[in-house]
């Protein structure tokens, strides 16, 4: 008897973009284990420990259950006909008033790529509206940036697996073994048993940079320079690949006159890395058989962050490091469906599939499958619909499964500007800071709830099954967004996540061939090509442009905002290998919660000698932006006047983002989170 309700149900893990696959055995609501198979195309037998229990949150007491509608300043429990009826009725009089661009959509990478589907369809086919955006826009925008303008794809240029490949792989501004753990542990594995060589340019000594052959430390939001420097010192030794940019890349000498001033005089002057040291590094990428290169946040959540991006894979493609397994560039997609978020087109300039909203033949594809006419402007993103908000012209928003109000920079004013909103409706699983600023909360499931696909970092598609029944009178988003969009006349008929990928994929000559067969059990799918083959490599048949070829993309570095003297110590933040971004799943998860129960601020063994303060002393950071009062942990993981903090953090004296401000990355609006300067107090 106990056998025959033990049940086991493959899903893809929600906590980063590596996306391991595993089945989770489970007895009613209980999860049993969580237990990975050599099928998994990603992680085989492996998980971290997240992935194999960090699950308790589905069951959390904390969970939404039912609808709230907020009466009287307070919340009310409400049925689903009560709440959607109102959601309708009143974002579509607010659309009727105020037009156009009065209510704006926040999609999710953490929500199925259906679900992005038909939040993008909700806006532009309801609402007649691209002010449609995700997540991506607070870390994965400037990556994606910088590789569209260089190879013409936002993509991984190749799989996981293939990293283990390079002979050399150069880690810049991340984290992956506390940030994609089953990742790290591939390119550990190859730098212990295979002799594959290791750079990790980082402020802070992370694991990786401990094991590392090289590791830097750059003044931080000076990457770009040193990048630029080992460019130029290899073109001008002749240690560039000659013959692959003759046959495959664009605009050469006018960027090698760009290079010019990155002597390597000046790049020791800008960044503090040593002449000699950034002849190493150029020596590494001269000797290696294929150069991979990795990034995160450290390199995109600054001011310069696309064009740093863009500086990353111009090394590649002056030294041929595309189009092999092994090579290329590797942008880490922090959330487990950031990939798909994108992909799905809940962006204000894409359409799904990387179609341009610029585009008049794909606009006009969508327009006749949607009855609508597509505006060919590209929408606000999240940066600017806050401002629009705050100007009072964006009435309304429409939000899934972001947490808005802790992830955004500068959160004091983000909870002003979501104040002023009209009207606001948020989905999610839990009452999180955002929702507590909603008039009407939905309840929604999350990925162990539901059926659906996600996208990890390398461009892989993969099927999640249903786990457990959803909890309560929870629902899956994409019922939730079509029950909305049908009350506004819609007409929307979608019985299972299938249908939304079919017409997806029938729009998408991305995704042309792939559906829920070719995804069934442990197959996946990579996107890449246009023709329904699935694609480990990128580039096989050129680069993403009309005549092939890459192009080299021209862009100076720019010194970062200076801040008052006042604030004279810099605070990165990023992941622990326990938790999850913010931390509403994994704080609600009881043994991670028991394992790292609270955050800390790391401080340096000089900077504590300094302001006569040890593990344990509990300090305040001021910004101009804001204040948090956070324990202290001594470590040299951090060095001199640089300090670190945990992100997952839901509380109001540890959040970093009360700490951050409004500067952004000039080309893709993501908040420049690690150009943050704080003054310290000890109390
Ligand atoms: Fe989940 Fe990422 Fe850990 Fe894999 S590495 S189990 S996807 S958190």
């Amino acid at each position: 008897m106990r056998e025959e309700r033990t049940k086991k149900t493959k899903t893809v893990c929600t906590f980063c973009g590596v996306g391991c696959s595993f089945e989770v055995w489970t007895k009613d609501r209980k999860i049993l284990k969580v237990q990975p198979s050599h099928d998994a195309p990603v992680n085989a037998i492996s998980t971290c420990v997240k992935g194999k229990f960090g699950w308790d949150f589905v069951n959390s007491k904390e969970r939404l259950t039912t609808p709230l509608i907020r009466k009287n300043g307070e919340f009310v429990e409400a049925s689903w006909d009560e709440a959607l009826d109102l959601v309708a009725s009143k974002l579509g009089s607010i659309k009727q008033e105020y037009g156009k661009g009065s209510v704006g959509f926040i999609s999710s990478s953490k929500i199925t790529n259906e679900e992005n589907y038909v939040i993008q369809k909700m806006a532009r086919q309801v609402f007649e509206t691209n002010d449609v955006d995700n997540c991506s826009r607070y870390c994965q925008a400037p990556a994606t940036d910088g590789l569209f303008r260089t190879v013409g794809m936002g993509g991984d240029a190749g799989t996981i697996k293939d990293i283990a490949k390079a002979g050399l792989v150069i880690i810049v501004g991340a984290n992956p073994a506390e940030g994609h753990p089953v990742l790290a542990t591939r390119v550990k594995r190859a730098h212990k048993l295979h002799g594959q060589k290791l750079i990790v340019s980082d402020l802070r000594k992370n694991e990786m940079a401990e094991r590392s052959d090289l590791f830097v430390r750059p003044k931080q939001g000076t990457d770009q320079v040193w990048l630029m420097a080992v460019t130029k010192y290899m073109i001008d030794q002749g240690w560039h690949d000659a013959d692959f940019i003759t046959e495959n890349v664009n605009f050469f000498e006018d960027y090698s006159k760009s290079l010019e001033k990155y002597t390597l005089e000046y790049a020791e002057k800008v960044t503090g890395i040593s002449q000699a040291t950034i002849i190493n590094i150029a020596e590494m990428v001269r000797d290696a058989d294929g150069t991979c290169i990795l990034w995160g946040m450290g390199v995109t959540q600054n001011t310069g962050g696309s064009d740093t991006s863009a500086a990353i894979s111009n090394l590649l493609l002056a030294t041929g490091n595309y189009r092999r397994p092994g090579a290329g560039a590797y942008p880490l997609r922090g959330h487990n469906n950031v990939q798909g978020a994108c992909d799905m087109g809940s962006l204000p300039g894409w359409l799904p599939g990387y179609q341009h909203i610029t585009d008049d033949a794909a606009r006009a594809k969508f327009e006749k499958a949607y009855g609508v006419t597509i505006d060919s402007k590209p929408g606000l993103d999240n940066i600017q619909m806050l401002k629009s908000i705050d100007e009072g012209k964006m009435k309304a928003m429409f939000l899934a499964g972001e947490d808005m109000a802790l992830v955004d920079s500068n959160a004091n004013h983000v909870h002003d500007v979501l104040s002023k909103l009209d009207f606001f409706v948020v989905q999610d699983i839990f009452l999180s800071r955002t929702a507590q600023y909603a008039d009407v909360v939905l309840p929604a499931a999350p990925s162990l709830e539901k059926d659906g696909t996600f996208t990890n970092t390398e461009r892989r598609v993969q099927r999640l099954y249903q786990v457990l029944p959803t909890l309560g009178d929870s629902k899956p988003d994409w019922w939730i967004v079509q029950e909305i969009a049908n009350r506004l006349g819609a007409g929307w008929n979608y019985s299972h996540p299938s249908d939304i990928y079919d017409e997806m994929a029938s729009l998408s000559p991305l995704f042309s061939g792939a559906n829920y067969d070719v995804l069934e059990g442990w197959n996946s799918f990579l996107w890449g090509s246009n023709e329904g083959v699935s694609t480990p490599l990128l580039y096989v048949d050129g680069f993403n442009f009309p005549d092939k070829k890459a192009r080299f993309a021209i862009a100076d570095w720019v010194l970062p905002a200076q801040f008052e003297d006042q604030y004279d110590l810099y605070i990165n933040n990023g992941r622990m290998l326990e938790h999850f971004h913010e931390g509403n799943m994994t704080n609600k998860s009881e043994g991670i919660q028991r394992k790292v129960p609270e955050i800390f601020v790391e401080v340096s063994p000089e900077l504590a000698d300094e302001r006569g303060i040890s593990t344990g002393s509990v300090i305040r950071l001021v910004s101009p932006y804001g204040a948090l009062k956070l324990p202290v942990l001594v470590t040299d993981r951090v060095s001199g006047n640089e300090l670190f903090l945990p992100m997952n953090s839901t509380k109001k004296d540890s959040a970093i983002n009360f700490l951050t401000g409004p500067a952004v990355d000039h080309r893709t609006h993501t908040p420049a989170y690690k150009q943050t300067k704080v003054r310290m107090e000890v109390i």
